[in-house]
């Protein structure tokens, strides 16, 4: 059987020396799927008039969908005015990851999402978020690491998971894990069919599971940057990359 193809969508962004645009995703993502048995192929962000048709053009090419962490998703996609604290917005890879994720949710193609790729998720099934934690949600403790002193493997805070769902179970049936954490939003509102399954000790969701549907995973925190030092990371790539190819 050859490998599964696991679709990554990217962002638009610019070369550094020469500001020329780009599209681009963290190549951790690459390397994990790699490393889990797929191949990963990233998605660039399409035309409005084409969008209908790429994305279910690429789902039936595709074996998977990995929606990475990134920038704030447009509170116009969950029906939110914008709020000073929402950060700069994409709603072009927003719209290619909106149409993609409804794709894999009506066909049963795996989805794993990862921070944004989570929001994203939840938005996709009609949840919203909070645009800033420390404003909307001040009881909550520190979400936002990856500065300076503290890198991108950096685990900054425990989640609770919850017993018996896949999730616990990939983890080695733990009901706690050390994470880390690069957000400053999280899931508000719960969209329809997804189950909480990890909360941080502050209640924030850290994550979810869509019910009726074959793999649907997502995460708040990063498991591509911890899993080339932690086995229980790599094994939800590894997961993710069995049920691809299973499909
Ligand atoms: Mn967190």
């Amino acid at each position: 059987m050859s490998a599964p193809l696991i679709g990554i969508p990217c962002f638009a962004t610019r070369h550094p020396r020469t500001q020329r645009p780009l599209y681009a995703n963290n190549r951790a993502y690459a390397h994990a799927i790699s490393r889990a048995g797929g191949i990963p192929l990233f998605i660039p962000p399409q035309a409005d008039e084409a969008l209908d048709d790429v994305s279910a053009t690429l789902c039936l090419r595709l074996d998977g969908l990995l929606l990475s962490g990134g920038a704030d998703i447009d509170p116009s996609f969950y029906g939110e005015a914008r709020l000073p604290v929402c950060e700069a917005t994409e709603p072009e890879r927003d719209r290619l990851e909106l149409a993609l994720t409804r794709q894999a949710l009506q066909s049963g193609t795996p989805i794993f999402g990862i921070c944004r790729g989570m929001q994203l998720l939840n938005v996709a099934c009609g949840g919203g978020l909070y645009q800033d934690l420390p404003t909307q949600a001040p009881e909550s403790q520190r979400h936002t690491w990856g500065d300076a002193d503290h890198p991108r493997d950096f685990r900054a805070h425990s989640i609770e998971v919850t017993p018996g769902s896949r999730l616990a179970t990939l983890l080695g049936d733990a009901t706690t894990y050390q994470v880390n954490s690069l957000h400053h939003q999280a899931v508000s509102r719960v969209g329809e069919g997804l189950t909480i399954t990890a909360r941080s000790p502050d209640g924030v969701v850290e994550g979810m599971e869509l019910r009726d549907h074959p793999y649907a995973l997502a995460v708040q925190f990063h498991p591509e940057e911890l899993a080339p030092t932690d086995p229980a990371s790599h094994a939800l790539f590894v997961a993710f990359v069995e049920a691809c190819a299973h499909r």
